[in-house]
């Protein structure tokens, strides 16, 4: 039996509302498909092992899912490179970031 009315949230437990799933169509048949296996060959690229859910298919299949680009940028980056930036700096230029820093009102 189809289905079709239930929507992905509603398999979602509580504290996962928010999540969007990826969903993965079977490129044969239009049916959806799992993920299997996720092979992580890179932090930005990964083999997604996946299986066509609908049994008369049964199509086995591999995607590949890249890192495309970035919307906002991460918070631990920015704090990475604040801490290099820092750790490199002589006396007198951390003495110059500080009286900036002082000069600059608060955001
Ligand atoms: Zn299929």
């Amino acid at each position: 039996m189809m289905q079709k009315r239930l929507k992905s949230r509603h398999y979602l437990t509580a504290g996962e509302r928010n999540v969007r799933v990826l969903k993965i169509e079977c490129p044969e048949c239009g049916a959806k498909a799992v993920i299997r296996k996720t092979n992580r060959k890179h932090r930005q690229i990964a083999d997604i092992y996946c299986s066509c859910a609908d049994v008369e298919c049964g199509h086995t299949f591999v995607m590949n899912l890249t890192f495309s680009h970035t919307l906002s940028p991460s918070a631990k980056t920015g704090d990475a490179m604040l801490q290099q930036l820092l750790s490199t700096m002589s006396p007198d230029q951390k003495q110059m970031a500080l009286d900036l820093l002082k000069a600059t009102p608060a955001a």
